[in-house]
């Protein structure tokens, strides 16, 4: 195979490697967020959990605060039926005691459920804890690892790069320049293409006239598609099959 060719081919197969690492390393950054997100929806439901819980207690701590009142109110109401002086006023008192009574005994059940519920917000807010820090800490750990695979593949990548780069200085002005000139702004495998079957172009898959098929297997100059530019070459034959 011409020199030149081989020269391409292996420019290209580097950048195609460098652009499947920087695929693989972008993949990471969506898959982190995500995660990420779902810590933060656990963190919200359980916040929200806890919100519920302290604003019970506060809806408990007002109704006991009734609760004194009523108190104060029967004894108050107590202490005036020994100064009344009417009988109507006397069944007014013994009344406005009996409403007291009934808001006071009122207000002691829903004292009574509101404990029940506080205490069953507790338990389920203690599991609910428990749980989200196992599963933050197994969410932590994949973002841990997708850290390491993205530090991973930079370093394939920025150590690949170094390889190429450098094979790239050793190359001749008349290998660089057409490389360069056809990977400006292009995809990475459109610079090189082999023969396919039938005398296809390997790279637009259009059928090639024999006459560029039979310049590319002389080897001397380089051969482009007429169709998409690419530079064509001969494959090496592939490995016989094993049974
Ligand atoms: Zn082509």
């Amino acid at each position: 195979m011409n020199d030149k060719i081989a020269s391409l081919i292996k420019l290209q197969d580097f950048d195609s490697q460098l652009d499947a690492l920087a695929q693989s390393k972008a993949r990471l950054a969506p898959e982190k967020e995500n995660i990420q997100s779902q810590i933060q929806s656990l963190a919200s439901a359980l916040e929200e959990a806890k919100k519920t819980l302290t604003q019970t207690q506060v809806d408990r701590k007002n109704l006991e605060l009734d609760v004194d009142t009523k108190e104060q109110a029967i004894r108050k109401f107590g202490n005036e039926l020994n100064s009344v002086k009417s009988n109507d006023a006397y069944k007014a008192l013994l009344s406005q005691i009996d409403e007291a009574k009934k808001a006071k005994s009122q207000a002691e059940d829903q004292v009574l459920e509101m404990m029940e519920k506080i205490e069953k917000l507790q338990r389920d807010s203690k599991e609910q804890d428990k749980r989200f820090q196992q599963d933050k800490a197994a969410f932590e750990k994949q973002i841990a690892d997708l850290d390491a695979e993205e530090q991973r593949l930079q370093g394939e990548w920025d150590q690949k790069k170094k390889e190429r780069d450098d094979y790239f200085q050793t190359l001749p002005d008349d290998v660089r320049t057409p490389y360069e000139y056809r990977t400006r702004g292009k995809k990475r495998d459109a610079v090189v293409a082999p023969i396919g079957v039938n005398n296809t172009c390997g790279g637009c898959r259009t059928k090639l006239p024999p006459s560029v098929v039979n310049d590319v297997m002389k080897g001397k100059d380089l051969i482009s598609c007429e169709t998409c530019s690419r530079i064509l070459y001969i494959p090496a034959k592939a490995p016989a099959a094993t049974a």
